[in-house]
This record gives C-alpha cells, sequence and structure tokens, in this order.
C-alpha cells in the first residue's frame, strides 16, 4: 500500500512528487500511461509546436532554466526541461510506466482508494490526480471520418512517419495547434487545404531567441530571472482587467489584431474570410507571425464552406464540391470538459469526478470534492486560463494540496471539503463568469455543452494563490480514517 498515487507525469504529476516529497511524503508513487514522462509536451509533436506563455513563466518557480534559448520555448526544450526537473529531483524511480489507470474508486471499509490499473490493483491512502486537461485528442464528430482512405493525424498523436512532402493535405480546425502546424505544412505539400469553421483572433509572435549574454546573466544573478518572470507575470494579469471585468477593453486588441491582418493579407476577400465576429478572447487569442503569410501562398486554399462529410477521397463541403486530399490532419483539439478519466473516479457515493468537470457537482478551489477524501485533482475544474501560465495555478494548487495530504497522512485523517464549502466556492466561481469575456457568445472548449464556463478561473491569479494558500480546517470534514465521520 502506498501514501500517495499521483496519476500522470507531466508538469503537474512531477510538481506533485516534488513538493509531496519536500514535506516528507516519500512513500509515492506516480503511475503513467506512456512510457515516458512529459504529459502534453511529450504527446504535441507536430512540427511547430510551441508554448504561447513565455517560459520564464511557464516553468516551476522552484526549478528556473537560465537557458532557455527562446523567450517562448518550442515543444522539444520544454520537453527536455521536465526531463530535466525529474532528473534533478530524483523523480524517475518513482513513475511506473506503462500503467494505465482504469478506475479509482473509494472503499469505505479500508478508508482506503483503489486504482486499477493495466498493471494490476493498487491502494493508496490519498490520490492526486494529473492527468492534465489537454490530454485526450477530440475526435470530430463527422459523417465518414473512417471512410477516408489515407492518413488521419490528430495534432496531439503525431506520427512522424507520414509523408506530407509533395502530397495533398487537408487540415480540420484553426485553433492554437493548427496555427503551428499549417505553415510547417504549406513549406511541403503539393496542396493544402484548410478547413475553417471559425476564424481565431490572431496577433503578433513576440518571441525571440535568448541573447547569450541574459542566459549568462540569468545563471549568475538568478535574481534578474525572477525579475523578468514578475515583470511577464503582472504584464499578463493586466488581460483580466478585459478578460474578466470589462470584455469592452477587448477592443484595443481587436483594433491591432484588424491592423496585424490587414498588413499580412492584401486580398480583402480572404482578409473578409478571416475576420472574427466574435469578442477578442472569447476563444484563445492566438500568437503566429506565420500563419497569415502561409495562406498566401498559391498552393493554400482557406475552405470556409462548412463540411458535409469527409468521403474516401477527400472532404465534400456543403457547397457539394469534393476536395481530394493524400492525407487528413485534426486539428480539432481535445476533450477538456468531457475528459474519460472523470467518468473512472468515484468517490463516496458513486459519484465521479465527471460530473465537476460536467458542472453537476460542487468543487472546493478547482481542486477536492466533497465525498471524495483524500483525493485532489489538479489543473481541475475552473482553474484554467486565458491569459497566463496553468503552471502558475498548478503550483497554487499544491499549496492546499500539500498541506491537507501531509495533515490527512500525520494524524491518520480522511480529509475533504465540507458540502457548504464546496458549494460557497463553485458559487463564488459561477457568479463572476457571466460577465466575463468567455460568456459573449462563441462557443469553446472552455464551455461545456449547455454552455456554462467549467474551464476557466474568472479572476487575478493572484487572488487564486491567496485562497489556496494552505489547508482551511474550517472548510473540511475530518474523520478518522477507518472509523465513524467527525464534522468539524
Ligand atoms: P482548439 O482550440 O479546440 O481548436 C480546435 C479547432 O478545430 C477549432 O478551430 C474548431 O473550430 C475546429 N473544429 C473542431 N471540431 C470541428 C468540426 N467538427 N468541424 C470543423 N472544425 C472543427 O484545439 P487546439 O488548437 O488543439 O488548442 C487547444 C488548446 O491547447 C489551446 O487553446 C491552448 O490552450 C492549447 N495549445 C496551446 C498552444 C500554444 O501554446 N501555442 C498550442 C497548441 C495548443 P471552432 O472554433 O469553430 O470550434
Amino acid at each position: 500500500m502506498i501514501d500517495v498515487a499521483i496519476v500522470g507525469a507531466g508538469f503537474a504529476g512531477l510538481g506533485a512528487a516534488v513538493r509531496l516529497r519536500e514535506a516528507g511524503v516519500s512513500n509515492l508513487v506516480i503511475f503513467e500511461r506512456a512510457n515516458d514522462l512529459g504529459g502534453t509536451w511529450r504527446d504535441n509533436v507536430y512540427p511547430g509546436c510551441r508554448c504561447d506563455v513565455a517560459s520564464n513563466l511557464y516553468s516551476f518557480s522552484f526549478a528556473p532554466n537560465p537557458d532557455w534559448s527562446n523567450t517562448y520555448s518550442y515543444q522539444p526544450e520544454i520537453w527536455r526541461y521536465l526531463r530535466d526537473v525529474a532528473a534533478a529531483n530524483d523523480l524517475n524511480d518513482l513513475i511506473r510506466y506503462g500503467h494505465a489507470v482504469t478506475d479509482v474508486a473509494f472503499d469505505e471499509s479500508t478508508s482506503l482508494w483503489r486504482l486499477t490499473t493495466s498493471q494490476g490493483p493498487v491502494l493508496a491512502r490519498a490520490v492526486v490526480l494529473a492527468v492534465g486537461a489537454l490530454a485526450e485528442p477530440r475526435r470530430p464528430d463527422i459523417a465518414g471520418l473512417d471512410s477516408f482512405t489515407g492518413p488521419v493525424l490528430h495534432t496531439a498523436s503525431w506520427d512522424a512517419a507520414v509523408e506530407f512532402c509533395g502530397r495533398r493535405v487537408g487540415v480540420i480546425g484553426t485553433g492554437a495547434s493548427a496555427i503551428q502546424v499549417v505553415p510547417h505544412l504549406a513549406a511541403t505539400a503539393k496542396r493544402l487545404s484548410i478547413f475553417q469553421r471559425t476564424p481565431p483572433w490572431i496577433l503578433p509572435h513576440e518571441g525571440h531567441r535568448v541573447p547569450a549574454r541574459t542566459r549568462w546573466l540569468y545563471r549568475h544573478l538568478p535574481g534578474r530571472q525572477r525579475l523578468a518572470r514578475l515583470t511577464y507575470y503582472l504584464r499578463r494579469e493586466l488581460l483580466v482587467l478585459g478578460f474578466v471585468k470589462n470584455p469592452q477593453r477587448m477592443s484595443v486588441g481587436e483594433r491591432q489584431a484588424l491592423d496585424f491582418l490587414a498588413d499580412q493579407i492584401p486580398d480583402p476577400h480572404l482578409r473578409a474570410r478571416l475576420t472574427p465576429t466574435y469578442r477578442m478572447g472569447c476563444k484563445r487569442v492566438l500568437l503566429s507571425n506565420d500563419y497569415y503569410p502561409a495562406l498566401r501562398r498559391d498552393s493554400v486554399a482557406l475552405i470556409t464552406e462548412p463540411i458535409e462529410r469527409v468521403v474516401p477521397e477527400g472532404i465534400r463541403s456543403t457547397d457539394g464540391a469534393v476536395h481530394p486530399l493524400d492525407v487528413l490532419v485534426l486539428a480539432t483539439g481535445f476533450r477538456v470538459t468531457d475528459h474519460p478519466m472523470g467518468a473512472l473516479v468515484r468517490g463516496r457515493a458513486g459519484a465521479t469526478v465527471g460530473e465537476a468537470l460536467s458542472g453537476d457537482l460542487a468543487h472546493y478551489l478547482g481542486t477536492s470534492f466533497p465525498g471524495f477524501p483524500n483525493l485532489y485533482m489538479l489543473a481541475g475544474p475552473n482553474t484554467g486560463l486565458g491569459h497566463s501560465s496553468i503552471i502558475y495555478m498548478i503550483e497554487s494548487q499544491l499549496n492546499y494540496v500539500v498541506d491537507a495530504i501531509s495533515t490527512a497522512l500525520t494524524r491518520r485523517l480522511l480529509v475533504e471539503p465540507t458540502a457548504l464549502a464546496a458549494r460557497h466556492w463553485t458559487a463564488r466561481v459561477r457568479d463572476q463568469l457571466p460577465s466575463t469575456i468567455w460568456a459573449t457568445g462563441c462557443s469553446s472548449w472552455y464551455l461545456t455543452e449547455s454552455g456554462l464556463n467549467t474551464t476557466i478561473w474568472p479572476d487575478f491569479t493572484f487572488r487564486f494563490r491567496r485562497a489556496t494558500r494552505g489547508f482551511r480546517l474550517r472548510d473540511h470534514r475530518l474523520t478518522p480514517a477507518g472509523q465513524g465521520s467527525v464534522e468539524r
């Protein structure tokens, strides 16, 4: 039996292991379904994959990296960073690779969590779900998709063996992943057809190589890098004034994006089809200097006629045209509010964590749930961000999680938020949602099918940091493990 079972060896799982060990919890295991660590940064290996949050902030506060070669890193460097963090903190021996967790259930009679893994069952006193929000590729529900005769790839499960050079390639989607891969495909494909349902708002990318002297400075004067991190953090927090406090303010960014579009796309017909008709920020704002230029190539077509179905030789749009393709790329995002792991985690009364992701179960700090003693979810409901670094949110959650787990283990307790505390927290979050940018009428992966935002934290991130700074006894129900319950 183990003290803490961590599910997932991405940013969240590795961060949890470091922080728990620091707090003296050593009997812990990380279960990872794949054969390597890194989570979404291991899986998203499509050409051009890059983070749109600056690396000085998109990294652990306890593991700054003075050697980032670019202000906004590409996937290989972020993945390497995570492997370096694991090595520097001796985490590799804690990870059980090839262990897919298929069921997590609370056993009332033993006060333990029983995890079923692809390699057998495991018992644990506490569980940290670190499965990531952007982990399960979404395959779109498009008629005939299985009938396509060529290779079909999702951006998040790339197959480097597929040849694009000289072939007719189709890309479905124009989100963050698509705009990064399109310039690369456009450079080699014989013909590239991009199927756009909704045009994204795109701003110029400010990323650039980090000069050697800056890296030297970061290495020898770590305070200088901390200052750069803080400055960038504060700049990003200013966006909350538009995203949350007054969406009208986004008109400033919209003007900048429209000027950028006008500069990059001289053809007024193409420009009109690339012009968003919803408020900037409602969907994720994208950054790119090479997406629009790729669309200007003669070999690239932007198709805005809706897809009717996939046929064996390509895609038929609703105007009856068939777009012949040799390869089809799905840049169609992730299952976030219907993350498959949600249904596999069952608490006391048979409720599932999935109900919190779909908005039917109250959560506490986006991290714990009444009826799920000693179980915590990192990057859980309403902890995602449209403007800053999820790593900051995960580290905030860990302040609470580590405190709560240490208390539970040392005092042999089951700890869970009270129903009242969870209701209050969930209501606090939901009360703020209607006036935010994400409720201004677009569809996005932030929303459930019924239109509820269960994904984004609708406030300044320092407020979340304050709320999660420790374990508040009065918000929790403590039960001696294995005995009758005691309400505090
Ligand atoms: P996404 O933002 O969810 O975009 C999916 C795209 O597929 C959208 O354009 C969507 O159109 C389209 N789509 C989905 N189903 C479709 C269908 N049935 N028919 C036609 N089009 C369809 O996914 P993503 O681009 O993978 O990005 C997801 C998130 O991952 C990002 O928001 C970001 O948080 C993260 N990410 C970040 C980076 C980065 O740091 N730069 C890179 C990649 C991913 P609609 O807009 O009409 O729904």
